[in-house]
């Protein structure tokens, strides 16, 4: 069973963060094929502003964790992401209202809210080449090994792939939304960097539950 914390929940972002700071070239190197080159600059700003933060979150309900890492995305962040993320962390605020812990189920609900608050936001479906293509299928695939009845640890690694796969699909995809939208071989042949960072966090916070919130 997974029992995933307010104090836990802070821990992954960092490690979050450390993981997208270690990936500034690569990621950067991504956007600049298709796009204007700023995602791993936007994301990490929002990361070492909610790593600043957090040292004063411990003792947040998770509504209000959640609602503190909205605003704070969606003001730190430029470009796209931050609103796209911001407008996740908010949808999904009301799933926490009377949360202690994140359990395996809640998780699910989590992921398909922030799968649906990105959509609406941005107006992307999965399949349009943008961070929607890793959330989506994780959200999708986790909920799905769940109702099968898989273990915690299954169920995780599932989403994990899935994200990972999510991903790299993309690479096949022509541009729908986003700045890969205006090239002209809509960006076919070129990873998207959105969705590789949503990756790259879903992938963390799978390894983290794992090795720190599973009883
Ligand atoms: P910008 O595109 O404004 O420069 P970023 O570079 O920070 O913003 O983020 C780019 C990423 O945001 C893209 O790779 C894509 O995954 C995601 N993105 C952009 N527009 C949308 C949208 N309308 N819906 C979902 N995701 C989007
Ligand atoms: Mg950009």
């Amino acid at each position: 069973m997974i029992r995933f914390g307010v104090k836990d929940y802070i821990r992954y972002l960092k490690k979050s963060a450390e993981e997208i700071g270690q990936n500034k070239d690569y990621i950067t190197g991504l956007d600049s094929a298709t796009g204007d080159g700023d995602h791993w600059l936007n994301l990490n700003i929002g990361f070492e502003k909610l790593i600043a933060e957090t040292g004063s979150w411990n003792e947040l309900t998770y509504y209000e964790l959640f609602q503190k890492i909205a605003m704070t995305m969606m003001s730190a962040m430029g470009g796209s992401s931050g609103v796209l993320y911001g407008s996740a962390y908010l949808r999904s605020a009301n799933l926490l209202k009377d949360a202690e812990y994140i359990d395996d189920m809640l998780l699910g609900k989590i992921l398909h809210s922030w799968a649906e608050a990105i959509s609406e936001r941005g107006g992307a479906e999965p399949g349009h080449k943008t961070m929607l293509d890793t959330i989506y299928p994780a959200a999708v695939a986790y909920q799905k090994a769940q109702n099968e009845g898989k273990k915690s640890e299954q169920c995780l690694a599932i989403m994990s792939d899935a994200a990972r796969q999510g991903a790299e699909a993309t690479k096949q995809m022509e541009a729908v939304k986003g700045r890969a939208s205006y090239q002209t071989n809509k960006a076919v042949g070129f990873l998207d960097p959105g969705a590789v960072t949503m990756m790259m966090q879903l992938v963390c916070m799978a390894e983290y539950i794992n090795e720190n919130c599973l009883n």
